[in-house]
């Protein structure tokens, strides 16, 4: 049996039992090899763009003695799937924006027909994929933050309901938190910081955003050498940005308790 990462746990996790999953830039196919092995899944579809990827996943396929019911194949992003043939997508371990311009991509080719459920894990660029969701009114159902191997992971979790563009609008709108900002900042700090998250107030969301303050420092000491207007500019959008970042952790995790 397969042992999983804790990140693609939290992937395999949030996969509807019974369905049948294509895992787009699967690799070595781990995940599709857990669910199917787990009994998750009854068929799986393990998409490769790079041949050296794609023969990893064959190999470990055959190895699992899978091959009838997980296929590996080899193609860019979506069109390796037909419309309905799959029930849920995973994409894991990319950028926010490749993950989004992938679901784009085959959106427009009528892949995502049939396709009930997402659970994507963007390795940067999270807000990308959150407002790739919301436009294509993709309910968000759920966020995980986990920290694994000095390493800060985001799961997403969204699903094809009725009702999903109110949904969203609730969820990224609502301010349960009592944030004091006007409502389209308060919907661009959940696109970013992920509505969930933002709600559960762990300490990895913490630690995340305390570690982007610090990034933004060593940006702002190297923008800060230039006379250039336009890099001062840029120097004083990062450090509104780095303000609001601050104020909004010590909301969360100091004045509200
Ligand atoms: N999903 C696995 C995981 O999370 O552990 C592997 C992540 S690995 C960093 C990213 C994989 O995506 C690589 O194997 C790469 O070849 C593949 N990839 C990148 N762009 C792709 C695309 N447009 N379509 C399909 N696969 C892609």
């Amino acid at each position: 049996m397969i042992q999983l990462s804790q990140r693609l746990q939290t992937v395999a996790h949030y996969i509807s039992t019974g369905h049948r999953v294509a895992d787009i830039g699967s690799d070595h196919a781990m995940l599709p090899v857990y669910l199917v092995q787990q009994k998750i899944c009854p068929f799986a579809i393990a998409g490769e763009l790079n041949e050296g990827p794609w023969q990893a996943a064959t190999k470990q396929i055959a190895h699992a003695n899978l091959s009838s019911t997980i296929e590996a194949r080899r193609g860019n992003g979506l069109e390796v799937i037909a419309p309905h043939e799959v029930d849920s997508i995973t994409i894991c371990g990319m950028g926010g924006a490749l993950i989004s311009t992938i679901l784009e991509e085959g959106y427009k080719q009528g892949k995502l027909e049939g396709v009930t459920e997402l659970v994507l894990q963007p390795n940067v660029g999270e807000d990308a994929v959150r407002a790739w969701l919301t436009e294509h009114d993709w309910a968000l159902m759920d966020e995980t933050i986990l920290e694994e191997d000095g390493k800060i992971y985001e799961v997403l979790h969204a699903k094809k309901i009725a009702g999903a563009k109110e949904w969203n609008k609730q969820l990224f709108s609502v301010d349960e938190l009592s944030f004091p900002y006007a409502e389209p900042i308060r919907e661009a700090l959940a696109l970013r910081m992920g509505p969930y998250l933002l709600k559960k107030q762990g300490d990895i969301l913490h630690k995340k955003w305390l570690a982007e303050i610090e990034k933004l420092d060593y940006i702002i000491a190297s923008l800060s050498q230039s006379e250039l207007s336009q890099t001062k500019a840029k120097l004083a959008a990062v450090k509104q940005d780095q303000q609001l970042i601050r104020e909004v952790l010590k909301w969360l995790y100091t004045d509200r308790h």
